[in-house]
Formats: C-alpha cells, structure tokens, sequence
C-alpha cells in the first residue's frame, strides 16, 4: 500500500510517546478499525520527536491527544519550523485532525502553563489557554455538548438524523478562550472550554479542538466517520460515501449515561 493509494489512509498521531496521558490512543483505533472494517488500508504513522516533516506531508488524518505540562513543553521545543509548517500547511489545505485537550492547547496562540513560561502555540486555533496555577482546581467530568461547528453540525445531523450531541470525558486545568474561531458546541453539561461562556472546543477549516476525552470518537462515532469521510474526500478529491456500520453497543451507553445527567439525545 502507498500514502497515494486512494484506499489508504495515513492517519498520523502526534507525539504518542508523550502525549498519551489519557488514554485518547482509542482515537487512532476508533478511526482505524472504522476504516478497515469498510475495507480502506490503514497506516498509522507515530508522528514522535523522530518524525520529520516529509513525515508530516503525508498524512490524510492527524489525531492528538492530551497530555501533562511537562510534556506539552517538550513537544512545543519540537514542534517548530518545517514540521509546524508542514502541520499548519495541512491544515489549512482541508487536511481534517482530531485534537484533544493538550494538542489544542499547543495548536492555539500560547498555553500558558500551571508553573513557568507561557508556551508559544502555533497559532493555528485562534485562542489562547492559560492554568490558572497549581491551587486552581481543575475542571474534571463528564462533558456533553451540542455540536453548532458548521459545516460540521449539519453534516452529522443530516447523516445520523439526530441532533449532534458529543459526549466525553474532561480533565483540564487549562482554560481556553476564543477569539475569531467557531466552537466546536455549546456546552450541556461539564466546563468546556473555561467553565464560563459555554463553549466547548474549536472547529477550524476541518480540524477539531475538544477537550473530551473519552476518549472522544468512540463515544461518538458520527464525528469519528465525520472525520474518515473528510479525510478520504480531501485525498481523492471526491465525494466518499460510508458504508454504515453497526453501531448498536454505542447507543444505550449514550442514552445511559445521557439520561443520568438529566440530558437526552433528540431525534
Ligand atoms: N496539561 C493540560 C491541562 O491541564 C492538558 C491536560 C490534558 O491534556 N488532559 O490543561
């Protein structure tokens, strides 16, 4: 199989040795069983300090999990000049990435952590995160919200022909705050972005910032397929249609956990 083969898919995930505090790994299987069970190759590529950017021009799909300060800070002294722009290039292009929690943090203007120095994001989310410190208590739950990213919102309402409800997982001390950038959704339940203007997350160009974790796209997989279709749409140039999976196990923990939250999923 090559990266050009339009029945592959080369997902990348960025930084796995560092970033994989909390357990959003299921996000790279999530997407990759997603694939393979509708027939695509799957190569996922482990973006780590090894990586090169030729590395990163050859993704169709970035995947980012979150991770501690410490680690954040070692990645963000990597991630600059060709791989940043190669990454942001991508981006920018129509290239669609999942990134959780400390990923976005990093992809943002600054982070500026619990203790030292504000760290320099690549600006590509136009938002800043700033920890409180060390005594601030973090933002730790379940987190619901209603997915309002257009086109992203419609798209998953018009596939599933439900009201896009995403459900996960938060575990922040960071606080992020938007600037000219659409959120990912208007939260229901938990903190979101900073547990006071309701919004959750980030919807750039086809990138999504979140701070569920979950991790996410099991939980949700219309946005998993959102996100598999967008990928092999940008690659081939072509409208994709998936073949629909048997979700049946996913639903009742949705409704369960919907319903202890006082929250139900609308038709
Ligand atoms: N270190 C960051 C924070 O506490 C990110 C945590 C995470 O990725 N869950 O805000």
């Amino acid at each position: 199989m090559s990266a050009s083969d339009p029945q592959t898919l080369t997902i990348g995930w960025l930084y796995p040795t560092l970033m994989s505090t909390y357990g959003d790994r299921g996000n790279v299987i999530c997407l990759q069983r997603r694939a393979q069970w509708r027939g695509f190759d799957v190569r996922v590529v482990r973006l780590d300090l090894d990586a090169s950017a030729d590395d990163f021009a050859l993704i169709d799909l970035f995947v980012g999990g979150g991770a501690q300060d410490r680690q954040q800070e070692i990645v963000m002294r990597d991630l600059r000049g060709a791989k940043a722009d190669t990454l942001s290039d991508r981006i920018e292009a129509g290239v669609p990435g999942s990134f959780t929690c400390g990923s976005p943090q990093l992809l943002g203007h600054y982070y500026e952590p619990a203790l030292g120095q504000r760290i320099a994001g690549l600006g590509i989310f136009d938002f800043v995160t700033k920890h409180p410190g060390p005594d601030a208590a973090r933002c730790i739950g379940n987190v619901v919200y209603e997915l309002t990213a257009q086109p992203l919102a419609t798209e998953i309402a018009t596939d599933t022909g439900t009201t896009p409800l995403a459900i996960g997982f938060e575990n922040h001390g960071g606080r992020t705050y938007l600037g000219d950038v659409q959120p990912l959704g208007q939260v229901l339940y938990g903190n979101g972005n900073n547990g006071k203007d309701g919004t959750e997350g980030a919807f750039y160009r086809r990138a999504i910032a979140t701070y569920a974790h979950g991790p996410l796209l099991p939980k949700n997989p219309a946005i998993a397929d959102w996100l598999l279709r967008a990928a092999l749409e940008q690659k081939t140039g072509k409208p994709v249609t998936l073949i629909p999976l048997d979700d049946a196990l996913v639903q009742p923990a949705r409704s369960a956990l919907l319903q202890r939250l006082g929250l139900q999923e609308t038709a």
